[in-house]
């Protein structure tokens, strides 16, 4: 889903980041049936010794179909691992529940013992709910010990849903807006694959009307006796007075329910602008990850895919659009108008999409004939074409990458006034925040539009991954949004192959979420989930951002051709249905295996990423000329926090890392998986010789990692560290700018975890005069960034200021403040320094951004200042400013009409040093007349990072969290592990832990938020700890350089 928030321009962004049932025969290919568990198993066992590759089985028994899809690659040698990898499967399943494979396993002489069958209190189910991929996490595998509110909330699985007949009716026309609602019907052909005597669908939030009936397809009789709630889970459950029995059709019909449409952002909810003085309504929706069942009742698993017929009525002058076209316009009479769309196909209920608007469009048809409509306010349509434009192209570029056609007829994609994540990627009908999808060039910055460039990118990545094979379940998060994540940078360069995206990665997805990681309340990326909560609290960087990087890496390792066509080998073999992460292992691994690539063995690689958190420190011991010896260790920022023990590591925090090098005789960073090392996690230290090391003298280096295609860091000895600084200062342009970011990342979080010298990372800021790329600098620039927030109300922060002014003087010199004609990085590279120099107060900087504004401020209709320093300025101005400034700022924020320079503003009005003017911001901040719901947590973020502001931030933070959680946010409740990671983010006092433990023990309930506070807890801890070693360092280093 949503991407990602985005708190201003680029640089200070913060990152919140958020079936199975039954085709019995659709996937036969290389597959076959027989009967029973046992004889599956022996069969099964016979294959994969035999064969050691690509098998796919499948069996029925006898009241459901259950498919086990397994493949196993033999390893690298050729020699088979089938029969262990069979008999651990095997286990797996046993612990699911399968008594009959689980007899089986000992019989293959298997030692261990069966696993005892998970007995969880279930709801009126028929029976266990049995798919591909276990809905049960494997215990060896990871363990959730908390237990909010009821955790087994998964569907019975005896009725597979064919298709939907639905039809909703927003009212929101005539009366007051707090009356307004939504009526419609269902109706849901099933088949029944087990003999049962209810029927279980989700509903939230809705009252049912009408009648409700069931009957059999192909008889009259009613067979509905009665139903009953089951609220905890969203249950609605629909007796029957006879048996439904397997093999059967049939059909529910809800007549009539009613739900409330209010501006709560979730399921279908109302939207709003304005036009002059008259408000206008839109209703939109948001359905993932479990809002579908608060719009219509219905399976709203992500696996439980069904085709949709939907109708949507309106008034005669709105218009409606859904996931796929309208095929006919029925008049119902008083200007009602019904339009019905063509079926969908077999898709799941997180994807659906019902909007009714009075938007305009422009319009495209892409290369493959897809029709493609941008949809804005009338106002804003003139903002539409660029995402228009990229929106065609890559489109036609993913059909051409997957090899896989794009499966709907046409794909709209609209920017709603009100949106709680940043776009969503319902097929064929993709929503977007406003600043995530319109731009005006002149207004709009090159960040802005390389976010608008970046989240149609993911969008659309995601109509293949996500839609057409969908995980099995939230737990699989990440194989959503990992690879939307990565596969977003390969559409932008696809467009724009000047802006170095794959360059970019680097600092804004893999160091980004380095720090998250870093910490032992982080999570693996295959995560088990089962209430709301925890579902909503995964869209988090671990799922995007460490789902990219591992992603990334698995590319390096097997290569582009490889990657590429492993990934149409998955996408072919589930497309309309749904995935486990294995699936994706199998199908790259065999696919390594079809190209005699040398690395096959990518699960037994990528498991190690994948179900155990955190990430490798390599060390480099540079011995004697000729060779070097590596060894691995976990690294944790804190590595004395303790262990919640939620989690535990089936590998003893070991990784198998496919490790590179270079040194400075070679200087090669154009390395290629020829030239992959593979670490093996068993392996204590592993010595590598090879003639072209240098000897470990002089200014001699070895740089581990390059291009940091690897999601590890890489620690060396002081004399190899110290070489590599001096390597920078004399010249730097030998090591590729990634590097540079990589060196200046890697020494600042080894500092910091104890593992390197502070003294030394220090160090590695010395060449930065010299500095002129952004992505160093970037690096650079969130480490000191960093050091600043710890030391802001601390004596030593004038001698930093000195530091940072003497850094960052030479660059802003050259560059200036003037943007005219600047390439889309050199942009960057200009608002980074220029928010360095005036943060830190050189004056020129500071005079000229006061200059501009006031210049502004004379001539409001013509705003002097280039889009890509305008953050800067404003900030600046208003900072240095009083009331008249900051009420300028205001008024143009409330008339602008293009979202991203609202956006600029609402940040820039934090920057008051006026305690007064930022209360009252606070204040307004939680009032939907003065800020919109979905700007809430980012204003109060802002107003947090706002030296003056971090204390108010955090006393109304305290004083309103129940309000937040339970009134203001609900429904969206994952935007406040945001708010949370980035209000406490500052936090390195003993009283402010003391104050923050109070507040966490005071609550019996933190919601979606539990997590972020046990991070924030541990943050805290790790910040104190580092202002206790560290002062000190700094301290005097300052003081030897002359500051
Ligand atoms: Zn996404």
């Amino acid at each position: 889903m949503p991407s990602e928030y985005e708190l201003s321009d680029i640089n200070v962004k913060y990152r919140h980041e958020n079936s199975v049932n039954g085709e019995s025969t659709a996937k036969m290919s290389n597959g076959f049936y027989i009967t029973t568990a046992k004889a599956f198993i022996l069969v099964f066992l016979a294959l994969a010794i035999a064969v050691g590759v690509g098998i796919i089985v499948h069996f029925a028994g006898p009241a459901r179909d259950v498919e086990c899809k397994c493949t196993f690659p033999t390893t690298g040698d050729g020699s088979s691992g089938g029969e262990t990898a069979a008999l651990e499967q095997c286990k797996t399943w046993a612990s699911e529940g399968n008594s009959d494979i689980c007899s089986a396993c000992p019989s293959q002489g298997s030692s261990a013992t069966c696993p005892t069958v998970p007995t969880a209190p279930t709801a009126p189910t028929q029976a266990t709910k049995t798919t591909t991929p276990p809905q049960t996490t494997p215990t060896s595998v990871a363990t959730t010990t908390a237990t909010p509110a009821v955790l087994d909330v998964r569907l019975p699985t005896a009725l597979n849903p064919l298709l939907y007949t639905v039809e909703l009716q927003p009212h929101m026309y005539t009366m007051n807006s707090e009356e307004f609602t939504f009526n419609g019907s269902v109706r849901i052909l099933f088949h029944c694959v087990e003999d049962a005597n209810n029927i279980t669908l989700h509903i939230n939030k809705l009252n049912i009307t009408g009648s409700i009936s069931v009957t059999h397809e192909n008889e009259i009789e009613g067979l509905y006796n009665r139903h009953e709630f089951d609220t905890a889970r969203q249950f609605i459950i629909i007796y029957t007075t006879k048996e439904l029995m397997a093999g059967q059709n049939y059909t529910v019909d809800i007549t009539s329910f009613v739900g409330p449409l209010v501006p709560d952002l979730a399921g279908l909810y109302l939207s709003s602008y304005t036009r002059g003085d008259e408000k206008i309504y839109i209703a939109t929706s948001q359905m993932q990850p479990t809002d579908a069942r608060k719009t219509f009742p219905c399976l709203d698993e992500p696996a439980i895919k069904s085709e949709f017929e939907v109708t949507l009525v309106r008034k005669r002058h709105m218009k409606s659009i859904s996931n796929m076209p309208i095929t006919n316009k029925i008049d119902r009479g008083d200007d009602w108008i019904a339009d019905k769309f063509q079926r969908t196909p077999k898709m799941s209920t997180y994807l659906l999409a019902f909007i009714i608007c009075d938007f305009n469009y422009t319009e495209n048809t892409t290369e493959n004939g897809v029709t493609y409509r941008a949809w804005a306010r009338p106002e804003a349509i003139e903002q539409t074409p660029y995402s228009l434009k990229v929106g065609v192209e890559i489109l036609t570029f993913f059909e051409e990458y997957f090899s896989i056609s794009y499966p709907l007829p046409k794909q709209d994609m609209i920017a709603i006034p009100d949106f709680a994540a940043g776009a969503m990627e319902n097929w064929g009908l993709i929503t977007y925040r406003e600043t995530a999808m319109l731009y005006e060039a002149g207004v709009s910055s090159e960040g802005n539009k390389q976010r608008v460039a970046v989240v149609v990118s993911h969008e659309l990545a995601h109509q293949w991954f996500g839609n057409l094979v969908t995980p099995s379940w939230w737990d699989d998060l990440w194989l959503n949004e990992g690879f939307a994540s990565y596969v977003e940078y390969m559409g932008v360069d696809h467009v724009h192959p000047d802006w170095k995206m794959f360059e970019q990665f680097v600092v804004e997805d893999l160091q980004d979420v380095f720090n998250f990681d870093g910490l032992i309340s982080s999570h693996p990326v295959y995560v088990p989930v089962a209430h709301p909560d925890e579902i909503n609290e995964i869209f988090d960087r671990i799922s995007y951002a460490k789902g990219a990087s591992i992603i990334r890496m698995m590319r390096f390792f097997l290569g582009d051709a490889t990657f590429q066509h492993g990934l149409t080998r998955y996408l072919n073999s589930l497309r309309y249905g749904a995935a486990f992460h294995d699936d994706l292992w199998f199908a790259l691994g065999n696919q390594s295996l079809a190209e005699s690539n040398p690395i096959s063995n990518v699960k037994e690689i990528m498991d190690t990423w994948t179900l155990q958190m955190n990430y490798p420190v390599v060390t480099i011991m540079h011995g004697s000329s000729g060779s070097i010896t590596l060894k691995q260790h976990r690294y944790l920022q804190d590595p004395n926090a303790t262990d919640p023990g939620k989690y535990t590591s089936p590998f003893g925090y070991k990784w198998n890392i496919p490790f590179t090098y270079t040194t400075s005789t070679e200087k090669r960073f154009d390395v290629t998986s020829n030239d992959v090392i593979m670490m093996s996690k068993d392996e204590p230290s592993i010595p590598i010789d090879n003639a072209n090391i240098p000897a470990a003298t002089g200014n001699n280096w070895v740089l581990g990692n390059p291009m940091q295609y690897g999601y590890y860091r890489v620690n060396y000895d002081e004399r190899n560290w110290i070489a590599l600084i001096e390597q920078l200062r004399s010249d730097h342009s030998v090591v590729h700018a990634i590097n540079r970011a990589q060196i200046i990342n890697d020494a600042w979080s080894l500092a910091r975890s104890g593992d390197l010298g502070m003294s030394l990372a220090l160090r590695t800021t010395e060449y930065l005069n010299n500095e002129r790329e952004w992505i160093p600098w970037s690096a650079a620039s969130s480490q000191l960034g960093f050091v600043g927030s710890m030391l802001e109300r601390h004596p030593l922060y004038g001698s930093f200021t000195k530091f940072m002014q003497n850094k960052t003087s030479s660059a802003f010199e050259e560059l200036t403040m003037n943007n005219t004609g600047a390439s889309h990085l050199e942009s960057y590279l200009r608002s980074t320094i220029t928010s360095l120099a005036c943060s830190y107060g050189i004056q020129a900087c500071v005079d000229e951004a006061k200059q501009l504004y006031s210049q502004w401020m004379r001539n409001p209709n013509n705003n002097p200042i280039d889009p890509g320093i305008k953050s800067t300025v404003y900030c600046v101005a208003i900072a240095e400013g009083g009331i008249d400034e900051w009420e300028f700022a205001w008024n143009q924020y409330q008339t602008a009409n293009v979202a991203a320079e609202k956006s600029r503003l609402l940040s820039a009005l934090s920057c008051s040093k006026e305690t007064w003017i930022l209360s009252r911001y606070l204040d307004m901040a939680i009032d939907p007349n003065q800020i919109r719901r979905q700007d809430s947590v980012s204003v109060i973020v802002y107003i947090s990072r706002n030296t003056i502001g971090r204390s108010l931030a955090w006393d109304f933070f305290r004083a309103k969290w129940d309000f937040l959680l339970n009134d203001y946010f609900e429904g969206i409740s994952y935007v406040l592990s945001g708010l949370i990671n980035n209000v406490l983010a500052s936090f390195n006092t003993e009283f402010e832990l003391t104050q923050l433990k109070a507040f966490v023990d005071s609550k019996d309930d933190l919601g979606s938020g539990a997590r972020a506070f046990a991070q924030a807890l541990e943050k805290t801890q790790s910040n104190i700890n580092w202002m206790t070693a560290n002062v000190p360092v700094i301290e005097s280093w300052l003081h030897d350089q002359g500051y």
